[in-house]
């Protein structure tokens, strides 16, 4: 399931193995043609993004194309902002539809036009009953529905009021279009189906033009057909569905019918995925819009600092499958770990500041030190820092009076500060509450870039800033959203009461070294011990502001090595055993 060469050319999951089978069957004219159909109500979300790296890989793999088509037809939830922001998601995550972004509100005169051949062919029906007459006759599993007292309308009747139902002349819920195909039926989806709906409300496109609007099932096999698609992949609940797309498109001459093929969605933990849940988080400000950075939104996640191909990583590594199952969140913080150890540059950054004064360090002077930009990069070269007599460091980083395990800072021990010199702390300074707010401390001149000409050693090497020199900023560090794995599981509660309510901690008296100035909102950066951090689209020169992605280390870090490790001694258990 993972990218390795060998694996890629023997493992195929069950959607490209139908697609090899009718490849070699020469169906379709050997072609491959998918799409991934949004609803612009909402903004995308992780959960898409499986759905969008499947349909858009598929059709690389095989050499064939994808569509972006905008699922439209619900004029009252649409919007155009919505639009917008899918199209820059999907450009974000890489993929490109070149000329085809399609629209299904442009098929609405050709949608019509079928409705009226399936209506000419006696499989369609005006009926007068409203939502929730429809509703009781429909039965149940266990219960044929009832016939509707419309169902046997004259053709010509049925003609006359689909048009004027479509020319405006009566009022919303008061009558539907419905496919005459069987109240008994053990599917429910066939039990007279709805196709059309009025409502007299504008549509983002074709304005006021329409007042009839199709259904989903409707719609969605149809536009399917009109772009040639022949593999129209989509989640599980439409599996019962499938039928029913198969049957109007096999009940209307001469249309291209493409194949229904469903896989299973993708659920992470400590998280919602529904769109109409994130529209209440992001309604009821419980969080700063579709883009902020503690949102399952690709928006969101883009303005945390996931780089785009560290997702599409992710959703190779998850597979695709039929049975539907909760994926840890810990595996997509891995990806993306993964990829930022290799891309960000690491830079100096203490963000909760202990002034630091070296006593034996000249007043007023400045010495540039080099440093590394990236150990896992050796192309990204080298910079200078400046390091003079007041330093900032990092509270944590010093104990007065430290637990035995305690290795950084304390009255007495030595550290190193990275790429500079070693210091020793001689004397804490307190404020009259007794809070430490100064240390007092010298350096070692012959210890120059981090290393002792007598080879002594020190347990700790920190990260710090020069106070002269730094640039201040505000950090916005981020935690998951959810204090619990489910949110959703308990049906009593409502999911909202498990946010966590320590997800967003701003630090506003942060100092950076003075190089961080330069990146740019989107950049990636590594923190040095802090964890992988990224410009705010917000930050500028003048009010830097940057969000922190993650922690640099987590539990599935820990897991995965556990699990090596656990492997290795079975391997070496057998090994013995062998040998015996
Ligand atoms: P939601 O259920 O979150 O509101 P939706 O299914 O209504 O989403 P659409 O805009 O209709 O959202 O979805 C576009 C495509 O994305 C569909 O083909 C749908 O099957 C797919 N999709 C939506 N959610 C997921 C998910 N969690 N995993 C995989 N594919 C998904
Ligand atoms: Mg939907």
């Amino acid at each position: 399931m993972n990218n390795t060469n060998d694996t890629e050319t023997t493992y195929l999951n069950f959607i490209h193995q139908i697609i090899e089978d009718d490849l070699k069957n020469n169906k379709n004219d050997s072609k491959v043609h998918t799409r991934f159909p949004p609803e612009p109500n909402g903004y995308l979300h992780i959960g898409h993004a499986k759905s969008i790296c499947l349909n858009f890989e598929t059709a690389k793999k095989y050499k064939g194309k994808c569509n972006l088509r905008f699922d439209d037809t619900n004029p009252t939830k649409e919007e155009d902002e919505y639009v917008q922001s899918i199209i820059k998601d999907v450009k974000w995550l890489g993929y490109d539809w070149e000329d085809r972004l399609f629209f299904a509100s442009d098929y609405f005169d050709k949608l019509y036009e079928h409705a009226v051949e399936l209506i000419k062919k006696g499989h369609a029906y005006v009926c007068d009953l409203n939502a929730d007459e429809i509703r009781e006759t429909r039965g149940t599993t266990k219960m044929a529905g009832k016939n509707s007292p419309y169902r046997e309308r004259s053709i010509k009747e049925n003609l006359d009021l689909f048009a004027r139902m479509k020319n405006g002349d009566f009022p919303n819920g008061t009558r539907t279009l419905r496919a005459k195909i069987d109240m008994a039926n053990p599917n429910l989806n066939f039990r007279d189906p709805v196709i059309y709906r009025i409502l007299h409300s504008e549509h983002h496109r074709t304005g006021n033009k329409w007042c009839i609007y199709p259904m989903y099932d409707w719609a969605h096999g149809l536009e399917d057909s009109i772009e040639g698609i022949t593999h129209s992949l989509c989640t599980l609940e439409f599996e019962d569905h499938r039928p029913l797309y198969d049957w109007y498109l096999n009940n209307l001459n001469n249309v291209h019918k493409p194949q229904q093929i469903e896989f299973a969605r993708l659920n992470l933990n400590f998280t919602v995925m529904s769109k109409r849940k994130l529209l209440e988080l992001v309604e009821s400000n419980l969080v700063n819009g579709w883009d902020d950075p503690r949102m399952p939104t690709i928006s969101g996640m883009r303005r945390r600092g996931f780089p785009a191909d560290a997702i599409r990583e992710f959703v190779d590594k998850i597979g695709v499958a039929k049975r539907e199952n909760m994926v840890d969140i810990a595996l997509l913080e891995f990806c993306v770990r993964e990829k930022l150890n290799k891309v960000a540059e690491r830079r100096m950054a203490v963000l909760n500041p202990l002034k630091v004064v070296i006593e034996n360090y000249p007043e007023g002077k400045t010495e540039m030190l080099e440093a590394i930009n990236n150990p896992e990069d050796k192309g990204a070269g080298t910079r200078q820092i400046p390091f003079s007599r007041e330093l900032y460091i990092e509270q944590a980083d010093f104990m007065e009076n430290p637990p035995k395990k305690f290795f950084r800072l304390s009255p007495g021990t030595e550290v190193r500060l990275r790429y500079a010199y070693f210091i020793k702390c001689n004397e804490v300074i307190k404020n009259d509450d007794g809070e430490i707010i100064e240390l007092r401390c010298t350096y070692d001149p012959e210890t120059k870039g981090g290393h002792a000409p007598d080879g002594r050693r020190v347990k700790a090497t920190m990260h710090w800033v020069s106070c002269e020199n730094a640039e201040k900023a505000t950090v916005r560090q981020y935690d998951r959203l959810f204090k619990v794995e489910n949110p959703l599981a308990d049906s009593e509660k409502d999911y909202k009461e498990f946010i966590n309510e320590h997800s967003l901690d701003i630090l506003t008296n942060c100092y950076l070294e003075p190089d961080l100035k330069k990146f740019k909102p989107g950049e990636y950066i590594q923190f040095e011990r802090l964890g992988y951090f990224i410009a705010d689209p917000d930050s500028s020169e003048d009010n830097l502001i940057f969000n922190r992605t993650m922690t640099l280390r987590d539990n599935w870090e820990k897991i995965l090595k556990q699990q090596e490790r656990e492997k290795n001694i079975a391997r070496k258990k057998a090994k013995r055993k062998k040998n015996r």
